[in-house]
């Protein structure tokens, strides 16, 4: 069995959907309540792949809020992840994806440390970031997308907000060595980590987000901002493609101008459709066969059997990896997202 730990976008998204759900005594409550809440399985998810296999998994929601973070409530915020791992680990899961900022939670404040939480002795190789085939995933999507509005990546400037980041770093590795693409443009806050990066791909320019925004042709948006950044489109160039693969999204507005193509990005679409209703939630738009490329990796390792903590850590994400879960990925049936034709 898989599972999947996710969380929800706001505590507004929180409140909307715990009505939808049918759990109206979490739906008036504020961010206190959250932020005692214990993690649930409101999911149960039966995944057919394109070679006839099916398997079972189970979505657990982490009651984490990206408030939490913005707050500052960072023990209510670790208790969240540790305690839904636990719970995970508890009812047998083989195999949990840790969603959105669930691996950042764990990454960022050191969770590695505890081991124990109550009576469960957590087994990190049961736990995978997903974040490998994310990486793999909006590289095919910059390549595909690109061609569907028509920048050659040859000729393109690709700027990556999140870097340095984990799926951001994967992300400038492959597009450095698998592709043509003419200019990579890195971009995060913390300069050291900047430099290093640079230094490992021999190229790359360092740039402040408002500088790069003008001069790319694409825009990889892969930071952990807990709250979506305001752009205003007429700065863009014209084409220009915005593949926003943040959760949540790193951009803060709605954007529809012309020659500007935004792209849900790190989500993939399965050939057939799934049971389960948790796609709807997170407003999907076709929740029975579109989700996040992390969750997929869950479902991969199960339909492989490879119970190992895929993807771990932070910037270990090599190009061997990202074939590797690339392939079963289109084994199973699933492809990225790309711009619907009008
Ligand atoms: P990491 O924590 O590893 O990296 C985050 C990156 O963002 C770092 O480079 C960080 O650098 C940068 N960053 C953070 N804040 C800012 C800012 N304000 N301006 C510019 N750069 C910033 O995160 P991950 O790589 O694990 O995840 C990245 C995003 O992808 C998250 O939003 C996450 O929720 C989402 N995600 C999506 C998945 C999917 O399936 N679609 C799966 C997993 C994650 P610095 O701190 O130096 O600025």
């Amino acid at each position: 069995m898989f599972g999947l730990i996710g969380h929800l976008t706001s505590l507004e998204h929180a409140q909307s959907v715990a009505r939808e759900l049918g759990y109206p005594e979490y739906a008036d409550q504020g961010l206190d309540f959250w932020c005692s809440a214990p993690p649930q399985i409101v999911d149960t998810i039966t995944v057919t792949s394109a070679t006839g296999q099916k398997i079972e998994g189970r979505y657990v929601e982490s009651c984490f809020l990206p408030e939490m973070l913005a707050t500052r409530r960072i023990k209510a915020a670790t208790r969240k992840i540790i305690n839904a791992m636990a719970h995970a680990q508890k009812h047998g899961i083989n195999i949990t994806a840790l969603g959105g900022f669930s691996s950042i939670i764990f990454e960022n404040f050191n969770l590695q440390q505890i081991r124990q939480v109550r009576n469960v002795k957590l087994e990190f190789e049961r736990f995978t970031t997903g974040n490998t085939h994310t990486a793999y995933i909006i590289c095919r999507q910059v390549e595909q997308a690109s061609k569907q509005v028509g920048i050659d990546l040859s000729q393109a400037t690709v700027a990556v907000c999140g870097a340095t980041g984990d799926i951001g770093s994967a992300v400038c590795r492959w597009l450095d060595a698998r592709t043509d693409v003419a200019e990579l443009l890195l971009i995060a806050r913390n300069q050291e980590r900047l430099q290093a990066l640079q230094e490992e791909l021999g190229r790359g320019k360092i740039m402040g987000l408002e500088e790069a925004l003008p001069q790319a042709d694409i825009i990889v948006w892969v930071a952990s901002m807990p709250k979506g950044v305001e752009i205003d489109p007429t700065t863009l160039k014209q084409p220009c493609l915005l593949i926003d693969g943040g959760y949540p999204k790193n951009l803060g507005n709605t954007i529809k101008h012309p020659g500007v193509h935004v792209l849900n990005g790190g989500i993939v679409e399965h050939s057939l459709d799934i049971d389960w209703r948790i796609m709807s939630i997170v407003n999907m738009d076709v929740p029975a066969r579109q989700l996040f490329a992390c969750f997929a990796e869950s479902m991969l390792l199960e339909f492989e059997k490879l119970y190992t903590n895929f993807s771990w850590g932070r910037n270990q994400i090599t190009l061997e990896k990202m074939d590797l879960i690339g392939q079963v990925s289109v084994k199973h049936g699933f492809r990225p997202l790309l711009i619907p034709s009008s």
